[in-house]
């Protein structure tokens, strides 16, 4: 799978590429991720990539004309015309689809896709009217760009990738996962099995596979 991300921030992608099931998912060949600074490809003097609000109000708003020749640049396609069934373009915004396993189920099917971070006000409106397949919300409040919502994205759709964990059954019997029913996932316990009297269930302790699985499906919440 590849993802591009468009940002003001690529920096900001250092540490979380750099960490172990990302760099698993990498190395295994399972995701390329690829990073595109609007600032590097602006047609606009001095790296501007923003302006003021038409009609006036607080805030900057980036601009429909540096994203555009960011994203003709990086596909060599004319801006409303690289979205397409292949290669969907999604706008992080607080007002998009609201990510959730359902939604990871669907983007975990596409070979490729692009996240557009927004900062500031966000985009000029004729980004998502024009540019992008849809939007996706990492949920109802707002942070203050697009760089932790694809993170996010990236970090719940990585840990589905073949090689991103040491066991591939962690992602596969985890809370929302079709194998627990869509619920969450029963608790867990180590060792010891007795701290300060707080003491580890005995049937996880006794050995008998058959009342394990029935106990884990009892608490499952
Ligand atoms: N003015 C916008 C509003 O009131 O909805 C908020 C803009 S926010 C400060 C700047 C950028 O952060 C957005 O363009 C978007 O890319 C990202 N962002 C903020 N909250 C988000 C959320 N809940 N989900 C996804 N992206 C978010």
């Amino acid at each position: 799978m590849r993802i591009d991300i468009f940002t003001l921030f690529p920096q900001w992608f250092n540490w979380f590429f750099q960490q172990r099931h990302l760099s698993n998912a990498v190395q295994a060949g399972s995701l390329t991720a690829r990073l595109y600074d609007y600032r590097e490809y602006t047609p606009l003097r001095h790296g501007q990539v923003d302006d003021t609000p038409c009609g006036g109000g607080a805030g900057m708003v980036l601009r429909a004309d540096v994203v555009c020749a960011a994203l003709e640049a990086v596909y060599h396609t004319p801006c409303d015309r690289v979205r397409d069934d292949a290669r969907p373009l999604f706008l992080l915004s607080p007002r998009g689809r609201r990510l959730d396993s359902g939604l990871l189920n669907e983007l975990e099917r596409l070979p490729e896709f692009g996240l557009l971070c927004g900062r500031y006000e966000g985009f000029d409106e004729r980004v998502s009217e024009h540019m992008v397949t849809g939007e996706i919300s990492i949920g109802d409040y707002v942070v203050s760009g697009g760089e932790l919502p694809a993170m996010v994205l990236v970090d719940a759709l990585a840990r589905r990738l073949p090689g991103a964990l040491g066991s591939e059954e962690s992602a596969v019997y985890e809370s929302f996962s079709e194998e627990l029913g869509g619920g969450l996932e029963y608790p867990h316990y180590t060792k010891p099995a007795d701290f300060r009297g707080w003491k580890v269930p005995e049937v996880l302790l006794s050995g008998n596979h058959a009342e394990i699985e029935k106990w884990r499906r009892e608490h499952q919440r």
